[in-house]
């Protein structure tokens, strides 16, 4: 394959797989390359979570309350602005489900393909209050919603060669995780991707999705940058698994989303549910 035909098809231009195998993300109306149905991968996520249940500890607190509060908050919203835009709802086969993991070490959260999502009482520190919870979780819930996941799988089927090496090397990366955090499920969250990082594009995304979803649902999106800020602190001098790690962070990015919050806050107020 030459170079020309190889960009390509990673450039996702439909013309090289099948009509079929192109779809838009939501809102951002981004080209995507989708090969796997998404049922296929909501299934496998699904198996994954279960297991992550029984083998961490989990917490029913007031931190659990909040964090479903607001996800159905979010859940709602999301449907009702799709709704009400006449558009599809990317979250229609979703089956929304939330866990609190009680580790420190583990600043991180996640929200796996059909709308799994776990939040660590590490990041806690960092999210300190509703808002800040509600930031994290929008940015999580937007990668599912965009279904980074299941980009991410397709490119993969086209990549084959290249993410046998990928592979091999997080390999080495996830038993460094698991030895600093005590993680015991890294195993199972690396089969369906939710550690490695997301590409930059898919991170861009995320984060004025979630944005957009986190005014939707009427909370105060100026709390973001803050956590950016104090993420930042927190890792310093640290070594991964952090948020950070699959999240980097740059004053660019925390500069992007403050280009974009007044924009947000104006065409995204909260949202009747009708
Ligand atoms: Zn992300």
């Amino acid at each position: 394959m030459n170079r020309r035909n190889f960009l390509h098809l990673i450039g996702c231009s439909c013309l090289s797989v099948s009509i079929h195998s192109c779809t838009t993300a939501p809102i951002t109306e981004r080209k995507q390359l989708r090969l796997i149905p998404e049922a296929k991968l909501n299934a496998q996520a699904a198996q994954i979570y279960e297991k992550i249940k029984k083998k961490e500890k989990l917490i029913d607190d007031k931190n659990l309350t909040d964090i479903k509060t607001i996800g159905k908050k979010m859940q709602d919203s999301i449907s009702e602005y799709f709704y009400q835009s006449n558009l599809p709802d990317p979250t229609a086969n979703f089956d929304w489900e939330y866990i609190l993991i009680e580790n420190k070490k583990v600043k991180n959260a996640w929200c796996m393909p059909g709308g799994k999502i776990a939040v660590y009482t590490g990041i806690l520190e960092i999210t300190k209050n509703k808002n800040g919870l509600a930031s994290v979780m929008g940015h999580e819930i937007a990668h599912a919603v965009a279904k980074h996941s299941v980009e991410r799988a397709s490119r993969n089927i086209m990549l084959k060669a290249s993410t046998q090496i990928i592979d091999i090397l997080s390999g080495g990366k996830l038993s460094q995780v698991n030895r600093a955090t005590g993680m015991n499920t890294v195993g199972l969250l690396s089969q369906i991707g939710i550690l490695n990082p997301f590409n930059r594009k898919q991170e861009t995304e995320a984060d004025y999705l979630g944005l957009i979803f986190s005014s939707l649902s009427g909370y105060d999106i100026r709390e973001t940058v803050k956590i950016w800020e104090r993420m930042k602190e927190a890792n310093k001098g640290k070594e991964p698994p952090e948020f950070m790690s699959t999240h980097p962070s740059s004053s660019n990015r925390i500069k992007q989303i403050n280009e974009w919050m007044t924009e947000i806050i104006i065409k995204y107020p909260p949202i009747k549910i009708t």
